[in-house]
């Protein structure tokens, strides 16, 4: 099975309620979708989302990338070929992992039509279901409190507190929504680089004396302040998940060498898709750390690759994929299955795609 062609696509999903965290507000998911096409027919489902932010790639700058760069150099090959065709994915330019996460999707769900299983299955299969958290937005104490009790009652057992937008409130915040949890609700925030390391430091300890029970903490203190970072880690009991700090396997090397977090977000948004993923992965089971599987703002395209690396890899054990869970509708046809928290992936070759409602063309 040959790649003959590529299409890329505009793919629109209003969310239920707007997404906040620190960083930024968006009312609805608008993403690239990628189809790689082949000789015979099939189709490779591939998506990423404009995540200028933290990233750093908007919506024409992953169009481009694709068809001006990445795409242009699997013309012609062999489906199987899925380690040196990644490497050509790595290879066709610097940066620009979200859009190198959506070919490399559309590369492993070919591969995985190709051999005729679910791509989990040939990534490991270490698990059957997966139970995902629902994010918070960063909002009053009150309003979190109530999207928490909403979240309890479609049956979340683990919730992502979003904070650090305005750091003198954060323990207001989580105050609220645990007192709006039923009695074992799991939380876990995240600050989103909102804190120093000092106000994080405070306002942690803090926590932990009022006995709010925090499962871990994400990124507390600005990507790039890896010191800071280990500060934290290291003054604080609740253990530290690093997010922006880590897009590569170097990155997750570095992190987990000088002990700056205890655990590792992955996103195939930053790790440049499933290649450099399972790369963190094997790094993290060096470390003997464990990771989180989390998503940008993502379709079910995108999650549902993201939920076959978490169900193929028993290193992650946190599950963060609750893009689909925020959208008011599913434009993705087959892919993973949500029950509230509990994912399921169908019994096909690859994704598992069938097709996707309401695209638009869209080309640069
Ligand atoms: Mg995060």
């Amino acid at each position: 099975m040959k790649i003959v062609g590529v299409q890329t696509y505009l793919l629109r999903a209003p969310l239920i309620t707007p997404f906040k965290t620190a960083l930024r507000t968006v009312e609805a998911i608008e993403d690239v979708v990628v189809e790689l096409l082949t000789d015979e027919g099939a189709v490779g489902y591939g998506e990423a989302p404009p995540t200028a932010v933290i990233t750093g790639d908007t919506l024409p700058s992953i169009a481009g990338a694709v068809r001006g760069f990445i795409a242009p150099k699997l013309i012609g090959r062999d489906v199987l070929d899925i380690e040196n065709n990644c490497a050509l994915v790595q290879g066709s330019m610097v940066h620009n992992s979200s859009p190198k996460a959506a070919v490399e999707m559309a590369l492993y769900d070919l591969y995985g039509k190709a051999l005729g299983a679910p791509l989990y299955k040939l990534l490991g299969g270490a698990k059957e279901r997966l139970e995902t958290d629902l994010t918070i937005s960063v909002d009053s104490p009150e309003k979190m409190a109530a999207d928490a009790a909403e979240a309890a009652r479609r049956g979340f057992k683990v919730l992502k507190v979003k904070l650090g937008s305005d750091p003198s409130r954060d323990i207001d915040r989580l105050k609220a929504v645990r007192a709006a949890c039923p009695p074992g609700m799991l939380l876990r925030a995240d600050a989103n680089q909102g804190w120093t390391p000092r106000e994080a430091v405070r306002i942690l300890r803090r926590m932990e004396q009022e006995g709010l029970e925090l499962e871990l903490v994400e990124q507390p203190v600005k990507a790039a302040d890896v010191d800071g970072l280990r500060r934290v880690t290291e003054s604080v009991n609740v253990p530290v998940l690093a997010d922006e700090s880590v897009f590569s396997d170097a990155d997750a090397a570095r992190i987990l060498a000088g002990r700056a977090a205890d655990m590792v977000n992955i996103k195939l948004m930053k790790t440049g898709g499933i290649s450099g993923a399972l790369r963190v992965c094997a790094i993290a089971e060096s470390y003997r750390a464990e990771c989180m599987m989390g998503c940008m703002l993502e379709a079910n395209v995108a999650v549902t690759a993201a939920a076959h690396v978490a169900m193929a890899k028993g290193v992650i054990t946190r599950i963060d994929l609750d893009g689909p869970a925020l959208c008011r509708e599913d434009p993705v046809l087959g892919g993973a299955a949500f029950d509230g928290p509990v994912i399921t992936l169908p019994d096909k070759p690859g994704l598992g795609i069938d097709g996707i409602e309401g695209l638009t063309p869209y080309e640069i």
